[in-house]
């Protein structure tokens, strides 16, 4: 692997209340590009009282400040001209967030061209949102709700998409007025830090929108604030127990985007050729790092070898390298922890049974790539078919009828995304509506849009991102009943 020339760590600042702050008691971490596995940007390691000084800035800008008392409308021309100076600036950000979590430079500027997307349809959710007249059965009564935003927002994220998974929240969360705080992952803290810099630009008010930087003890402190009145959070399933165990001492509401263990189920009427490109894409893509990646084969016995041919041919052509150069198709894994925990993974999958078919091992590039691997052989009581490896490793398994298949796609404590191929519409309709998943793709995987809701059954978590599903976490309903004759007398009348 070629190292780039050092040159001193860029530094960032947090962005509370307005105001570009070190950390009070002047701690740093370090970020680690990990390509050239070099220390390339440090950033405030957010004290105890930075995090209350946040936390009093959301909740004074929520109590007392402009944003709330915005009308939609002005909500949604700021929310407009912030998705266009994402759209202004999308390749400089793309770069600094591949730079920080080694993931494709043209995945990345995809992700950030798309990025606007999620403000302009929350702009129009803004003005979309009402509440509604009720059909009262007291005739002196009218009645009616009114939806209000639910307050302030701790978002705390992963380190695979940082910012697309942060918009996920933010763009609905400023829809409704609400104000906001956002923890991005330890690993790759400088792409929220920069986009901070847009919602200066785009003159969202001082306290509404405000980055920490630091690692699990500043998310802790969050969590556990009374002054937070939601906590948006995606990341592993077990930081998402702990975050609900901590959100239930306040009732904070919360949402939990987690991990995922999500079948590919390829029945032999499918086109053999779209089902192998899909499962690629599936597994491989963003080197196996992403909540959705279709990391169990679920396939028919009868098309099993010829499926598994046709993989086997792809995946030793896949072009490993510098996440910046047009022509890689796969980049190293984001930390060495997670380069370690992948191949320990296949390990442990080995001497349980499963079969290497390709893959395994470290790349001959060195650093932390990993070959996209391929194990067959895997039944469902295997460790690899039961955990999240979150890296490109790829689990066959086989079955032989529609039954036999939803059942094993069921047999996961997770339910996160389902992709189904098949060219028989009603088969399609039939599993689509059996698999316990938040997201089914049928002949196609990973596909998303700020329209679709996106979330988890079971363990892969609690809530909807996207949609008015997604909006809807952010607001809360309030019933008003008005009495119309202005003559109460008897209070035993009433209710
Ligand atoms: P992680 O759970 O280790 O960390 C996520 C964030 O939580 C980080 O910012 C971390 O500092 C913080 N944190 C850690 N402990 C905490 C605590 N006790 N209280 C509060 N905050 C705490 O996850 P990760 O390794 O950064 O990301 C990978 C995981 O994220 C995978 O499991 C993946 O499936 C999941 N993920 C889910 C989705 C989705 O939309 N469902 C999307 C992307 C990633």
């Amino acid at each position: 692997m070629q190292k780039r020339d050092t040159a001193p760590p860029e530094q960032f600042k947090m962005y509370i209340g307005g105001n570009w702050v070190g950390a009070s008691d002047s701690r740093t971490l370090n970020s680690t590009n990990p390509y050239t596995q070099q220390i390339w940007a440090s950033v405030p390691d957010a004290s105890a009282e930075d995090v209350n000084t946040a936390i009093n800035a959301a909740r004074d800008a929520f109590d007392n400040g402009p944003w709330r008392q915005t009308t939609p409308q002005q909500r949604a021309a700021t929310m407009r001209k912030l998705g266009e100076l994402i759209a202004r600036d999308a390749e400089k950000m793309a770069r600094i967030e591949s730079t920080d979590n080694g993931k494709l430079l043209r995945e990345m500027v995809a992700q950030w061209r798309y990025m606007p997307e999620w403000f302009h349809y929350f702009a129009g959710q803004a003005a979309r949102e009402w509440g509604a007249v009720l059909p009262s059965d007291k005739p002196n009564f009218i009645a009616f709700t009114r939806k209000e935003p639910i307050g302030v927002v701790a978002a705390i994220t992963p380190w695979n998409s940082p910012v697309l998974l942060m918009i996920w929240k933010l763009a609905p969360a400023l829809a409704a007025g609400c104000t906001f705080i956002v923890k991005p992952s330890e690993h790759t803290p400088v792409s929220t830090l920069a986009f901070a810099k847009l919602v200066e630009e785009a003159g969202i008010p001082p306290g509404v929108f405000n980055v920490l930087t630091g690692g699990p003890d500043v998310g802790r402190q969050l969590v556990s604030d009374p002054r937070v009145d939601k906590i948006a959070f995606t990341g592993s399933d077990s930081v998402g127990k702990a975050i609900a165990r901590a959100a239930a001492d306040n009732f904070t509401r919360v949402s939990l985007e987690l991990g995922g263990k999500s079948p590919q189920i390829v029945f032999d009427d499918c086109d053999l050729e779209a089902a192998a490109n899909g499962i690629m894409s599936g597994i491989f893509a963003a080197t196996g790092q992403t909540c959705m990646a279709g990391s169990r084969l679920i396939v028919q016995r009868s098309v099993h070898d010829e499926i598994v041919r046709r993989l086997l041919e792809r995946v030793k052509t896949i072009r490993l390298g510098d996440p910046m150069a047009p022509q890689t198709e796969m980049g190293p894994a984001a930390t060495e922890f997670q380069f370690q925990k992948v191949l320990s993974m296949v390990k442990a999958a080995r001497a349980e049974g499963a079969t290497i078919a390709y893959g395994g091992e470290q790349a001959s590039l060195g650093g932390f790539f990993v070959l996209p691997t391929i194990l067959t052989g895997v039944t469902n009581d295997m460790t690899i078919a039961r955990n999240e490896v979150f890296g490109p490793v790829l689990s066959v398994l086989t079955f032989d009828t529609e039954d036999e298949a939803i059942r094993l796609a069921n047999d996961t404590r997770y339910g996160l995304a389902a992709g189904i191929w098949t060219l028989n519409v009603q088969r399609a309709h039939r599993v689509a509506a059996k698999v316990r998943a938040g997201s089914v793709w049928i002949n196609a995987y990973r596909t998303f849009g700020p329209y679709a809701p996106f979330g988890g059954f079971k363990h892969s978590g609690i809530g909807r991102e996207n949609g008015h599903e997604g909006m809807a976490e952010y607001l809360e309903t309030k019933s008003v009943w008005i009495e119309l004759t202005g003559k109460l007398r008897d209070p035993f009348t009433i209710g």
